[in-house]
Parts: C-alpha cells; structure tokens; sequence
C-alpha cells in the first residue's frame, strides 16, 4: 500500500472544523429506536450513523442482531435526518445486503479482522464499490495483522479506507474493557499518515464514565475521529448497556474535549508529548498492577508464616532482596540510593500487609 493522500480524500470531503465524529447504538432494536436516536444526533457534531445489524457475540444465547429487517430502518433514519449510515459487515452475504440497502460506511469488527479469509471474502464482495470501510484493530495487538486486513481491501480497488483502534484483549484484569496499547496505534499512524485514525473509546473503555477521557487522548494523540456508542436508553440497551451514552452526555463530550489547532511545528510537539505521555501513563500503571501483585504474594506468605508460626521480619532473606535488586537496577542506569529507598518502601508496605494477615 502507498503512501497516498488520496486516503484521506473521504475524510476531507466532510470539511469538517473538528474530529470526525460516528455515533449510535451498539445495536439496532427497534425502528423506533433508531429512528429516535438518529434525530437527536441530527443537529450535532454527529456526521456518521453507526448502528449494529448482527453483533458478534461472545457466547451463543446473546443478542445477535436484528438482521436484514435493521437496514430498512437505517435507510428510513438516513432519509429523515441526512445522516450516512454506518454498519458492521462480517461476510459477503452481509455485504451484499449493505450494499442493496445503501448503506454508507461499512465497518470490518474486530472479531473479523482476526481472519484473512473473510476480510478477504469481504474485501472481493466490495470490489468495485466506492464503499467507506473502515478496519477495526484485530483482538489481539498484531499491527501486521489489522494492516494486512487494510491492504486486502485496498488491493480490492477500495480507496475511501479508514482505521478504528478499539483497544486489544487481554487476560489481565485492567480498568480498560479492551487496553489500548497506544503504541501501536501510533506506530501505525506513523507508517500510513494519511490513512484516517479513529478512536473507538466506548470498546477500549466499557464504561460510560471512562468515555471522555479516552477521547481527549485519543485528540491529544491527532486521531481523526471519534466512534461513540450513543442510546436514548443506555441502561437497557441490548448490548454494551455499560458503555453507552445518551445523545445529551455525548454533546456534552464533546464541548469538553479540547481539539489542539495544528501548525505544522507544534502537531510535530504535541504528538510527540502526547505519545510519550501515553507509554508513561501505561507503564505506571503497570507498575501499579505489578505492586498490587506483589502484595498478594506478601498475604500469601504471611498466612504460611502464621500457620508454621514463624516471625514476620526475616532479616537474611530481606538483605538478599536488597543487594540482589542493588545489581540489577546498576545495570538498568538506577542509581543504588533510589533501589534502597524504593525497596525499603515496598518491604515496609509488604511487613504491614504480613502483619494484617498474622494478627487476623
Ligand atoms: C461494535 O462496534 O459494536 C463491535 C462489535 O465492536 P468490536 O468489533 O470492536 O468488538
Ligand atoms: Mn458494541
């Protein structure tokens, strides 16, 4: 894939003064729901419609969509409010029913990403077409492999491309549903600067009172757009209730979100800064779950030390840590002071927590 402008083409074509902004509901329910949505998003920042037709889900048992029915009711919420219609496709069939239906923008779901051969199957049934697609980051952080899904559809003849970063999957239990890893994004800003980067907060985040931060992140970051999942009733919708917030909160996001004005100099500064301020805020945080990891063990040999009755304070094993982490932080540039008052401060954190445990 070159390095073209014309990527962007699509994006320009919307002159807008801010972000590009999708929103609407996880899923669509009901035509009165659409319907009811779409015109409260009508006179926004809202330019893209999104709304989900067949919904991956997880296990079998859950809501999966209402089907072909919801296309009619998009293309009855395009017609009374303008808006363009977003909907995520994940086979051929769904393409072609997309496409029958006039649906504007077409997006590839993260489950799907995963897989060359739909985004392939995908990418062959949209040939020709001059669709917007937008690739959403596959579950797993592999940057060749949500790259791979873009380079299918362009090598497809498909132009109007775009990307939306919705946060990866892990087994770690983070404040994040999906955890960023920023990095990546970025990294894939860097190699395709013209391919438009969207952020998906209400996916990375999975709760509503997280969505504003992540997209003032996503801006200091010079994304080009924001995906927020938005219903008159988030509590009952019937997917992603946590997520979700109502048009009203949505307008309010965004008159709190601070978009940066870009001279050449200071988007260069700003994307730096910001970048970096990213991996620092993740690795803290890391810093803190390892700690907290760190005091369970402590709990867990402070039970053994009261079953076998032995003493809190172990003094030899405690000077081994010490020296041990002295050599090894010389080697990774920090200095010896910093290792002991850092060591000492998690000993004494570790002995309270033992002490917790034995006086119990
Ligand atoms: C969605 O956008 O509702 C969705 C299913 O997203 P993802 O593919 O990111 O999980
Ligand atoms: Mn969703």
């Amino acid at each position: 894939m070159e390095n073209t402008k014309a990527l962007r083409t699509w994006l320009d074509d919307f002159k807008l003064e801010h972000p590009l902004v999708i929103a609407g509901p996880c899923s669509a329910e009901t035509e009165e729901q659409v319907l009811a949505i779409a015109h409260e998003l009508k006179d926004s920042d809202v330019s893209i419609y999104r709304a989900g037709i067949w919904k991956p889900r997880t296990r079998p048992g859950g809501f999966e969509g209402v089907g072909t029915i919801g296309l009619k009711w998009l293309q009855k919420a395009k017609a009374e409010t303008g808006l363009l219609m977003a909907t995520e496709v994940a086979n051929a069939a769904h393409v072609k029913l997309a496409l029958e239906h006039d649906i504007d923008v077409l997006w590839i779901g993260a489950r799907t990403t995963v897989n060359p051969f739909a985004v392939q199957e995908i990418a062959d049934a949209l040939a020709g077409t001059d669709k917007i697609v937008l690739v959403k980051n596959p579950v797993n952080p592999d940057l060749a492999l949500w790259l791979g899904g873009v380079e299918r559809l362009y090598n497809a003849n498909i132009k109007k491309l775009g990307v939306i970063h919705r946060g990866f999957s892990t087994y770690e239990k983070t404040k994040y549903r999906n955890i960023p890893e920023w990095q990546l994004a970025i990294e894939l800003q860097n190699k395709f600067p013209d391919l438009p980067l969207i952020c998906d907060p209400s996916h990375i985040t999975g709760k509503r009172d997280m969505i504003q931060e992540v997209s003032q992140q996503a801006l200091d970051l010079n994304y080009d757009g924001l995906i927020i999942e938005t219903h008159t009733d988030p509590d009952n919708a019937w997917s992603d209730a946590a997520q979700q917030v109502t048009p009203t909160v949505l307008k309010q996001i965004f008159k709190s979100l601070r978009v940066r004005k870009e001279t050449d100099q200071a988007h260069d500064y700003n994307q730096k800064m910001a970048s970096l301020r990213v991996n620092i805020d993740e690795i803290d945080t890391k810093l803190l779950e390892t700690l907290g990891k760190r005091m369970k063990i402590s709990d867990q040999i402070g039970e053994l030390k009261k079953e076998k009755n032995v003493a809190v304070l172990q003094n030899k094993r405690w000077n081994e840590i010490l020296g041990k982490m002295i050599l090894e932080g010389e080697q990774k540039g920090l200095s010896e002071e910093f290792i002991l008052r850092i060591f000492k401060a998690i000993h004494q954190e570790s002995i309270s927590h033992q002490e917790k445990v034995i006086n119990n």
